[in-house]
């Protein structure tokens, strides 16, 4: 049963620094030190992140992301803050 005290994560969530914290340190790798991004094309890493949190709705914060065209793990991290506040 889902507790009532679940939030969405939001890029305005006090949470939202964390993940973007801990999406960059996954997904961003230096290949001749340029940046290059490990994203599998899916939200695999952000559900992950997302799961680990305490109090999150993973599911709906994914609809959340999908709504800001967001649909791997590397749109969240460049695009999603950028969309939500544009919105
Ligand atoms: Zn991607």
């Amino acid at each position: 049963m889902k507790s009532n005290t679940t939030e969405v994560l939001t890029p305005s969530h006090k949470y939202w620094p964390a993940l973007r914290q801990r999406l960059n340190d996954v997904l961003v790798t230096y290949v001749n030190s340029k940046p290059h991004s490990k994203c599998q094309g899916d939200l695999s890493q952000t559900i992950k992140i997302l799961r680990s949190l305490h109090n999150i709705d993973v599911e709906e914060t994914i609809i959340l992301f999908q709504g800001l065209e967001c649909f791997c793990d590397c749109e969240v991290l460049i695009g999603a803050a950028k969309k939500w506040n544009n919105k």
